[in-house]
């Protein structure tokens, strides 16, 4: 039997990767307009660190986790998501210590054991960011209006912004007892999942995806009727300002992010056309994470994007750009003289940022030029035996069929001179 990668996992070979490589580039840009630095942490971390920053309760804890023990048995995990890695560093290199707000993104690797499926991998990617240090509506006006920025440039349309003030620890009790009496009745009708967040986590039943569920809450109380006056006003602001910045939302009271230390500002992003998987997404404040692994007090908004989703969707919405960097030329040595010297050409070529490229399997004149025309190459620079002797080299234009001869020893200057000029 050969052997496969692993399940829910994918090669992104070239072709695929330029994708890759425009949307990460992008992303880059809008990042570095808003004032936003990299964070790199470790692929993996101590397993007690998710347990702890994204909840014993989730999905991801319970069951999505790739957890292993270390030759030292210290249990390992393989990160499946970035906001607590990115706490962890905020605290572990003091940057609380440093001007805040700390503005940060990220962009890679999230490894979670789900059943693959369309959008759904067990390696799939994510931008993120995090600010840490500030608690101003205008924080989370910003996070969300960089995302929408992100997907104006990159020419997203039929985007749905979902935005939800998830409360306080305060005004969450006030609900929670709320949305349990009016559930008591139906509690039996729940799906199984429900039942048990019933006690542990009602709040999270708002979110269930099942639809009997969705029936049965239909009519509940929402974060959004109990809100304290502090979470009324901060969310207001919001609105206000994401109106200001020009983005398209819709108050959405049923967005949660079930777990105590999230607080107010809820966010989620749609795009229906790429099927079932359609959040490319989602974020939220989370005002109490940073001491809950151990940090001091810090208020925090952050959201993860996933970029197999959102190249699915500049896909079906043909926003990809088509073109692949194109060869600058190819070089064809003949014979052995010839490819010493061709050799020393190209390397010359190529520290000057020149892309070019020289036959590798000793072919025929007829077949590398076959092969540069199907290669894109915008020239083709031929050095046989005849050239040599004369100190010459050809240069012919792939495109008109030119083709004109240069004395050797110029020959880096003058392709560099038709390099600038564009063929
Ligand atoms: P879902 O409800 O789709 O499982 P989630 O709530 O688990 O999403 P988050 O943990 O908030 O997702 O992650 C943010 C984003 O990362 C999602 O909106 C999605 O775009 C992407 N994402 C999450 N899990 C996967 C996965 N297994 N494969 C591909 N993308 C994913
Ligand atoms: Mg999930």
């Amino acid at each position: 039997m050969t052997i496969q990668r692993p399940k829910g996992t994918q090669d992104l070979l070239p072709g695929t990767v330029e994708q890759w490589q425009y949307l990460e580039e992008t992303i880059r840009t809008v990042c570095q307009a808003y004032g936003y630095e990299e964070i790199r942490t470790p692929m993996f971390e101590a397993t007690e660190l998710f347990q702890r920053g994204v909840g014993q309760t989730t999905d991801i804890v319970t069951k999505e986790m790739y957890t292993f023990l270390d030759k030292g048995d210290r249990s390992m995990t393989l990160r499946p998501e970035m906001t607590a890695s990115v706490c962890r560093a905020y605290v572990e290199n003091k940057l609380y210590g440093q001007p805040q707000p700390v503005k940060l993104y990220y962009m890679g690797p999230m490894f979670r054991y789900e059943r693959p499926q369309s959008g759904r991998f067990r390696q799939f990617h994510q931008f993120g960011i995090e600010v840490l240090g500030a608690d101003q509506p205008v924080v989370d006006a910003e996070v969300i209006s960089l995302v929408w920025n992100l997907y104006q440039r990159l020419g997203l349309t039929q985007l749905e912004v979902h935005v939800n003030s998830v409360g306080c620890p305060t005004c969450r009790a006030e609900h929670r007892k709320q949305l349990q009496e009016f559930l008591t009745l139906r509690q039996g009708e729940l799906c199984n999942d429900c039942q048990e967040r019933f006690e542990r986590n009602p709040l999270r039943i708002l979110d269930c995806k099942n639809p009997s569920c969705q029936a049965l809450t239909t009519g509940a109380p929402t974060t959004h009727d109990t809100l304290c006056e502090d979470c009324r006003t901060h969310f207001e602001r919001v609105l206000v300002l994401l109106g200001a910045a020009g983005v398209v939302y819709r108050v959405n009271p049923r967005l949660v992010r079930g777990l105590d230390y999230y607080t107010k500002t809820a966010f989620e992003v749609m795009v229906e056309e790429i099927g079932a998987q359609s959040a490319i997404c989602g974020g939220g404040r989370y005002d109490r994470l940073v001491e809950e692994i151990g940090g001091p007090p810090t208020p925090g908004i952050g959201f993860a994007m996933g970029l197999e989703r959102v190249l699915a969707a500049l896909q079906v919405q043909h926003q990809l750009p088509e073109e692949k960097p194109r060869l600058f030329a190819m070089l064809i040595a003949l014979g052995e003289k010839a490819q010493n010297e061709g050799f020393a050409l190209l390397s010359a070529l190529r520290s000057q940022g020149m892309s070019v490229s020289m036959d590798l399997l000793g072919r025929s004149l007829k077949t590398q030029l076959k092969a540069a025309n199907r290669q894109g190459a915008q020239i083709a620079l031929i050095l046989g035996e005849e050239e040599l002797a004369q100190n010459l080299l050809l240069m012919r234009d792939l495109t008109s069929g030119e083709q004109i001869e240069i004395p050797l020893t110029e020959a880096v200057e003058e392709i560099k001179k038709t390099y600038q000029r564009g063929v």
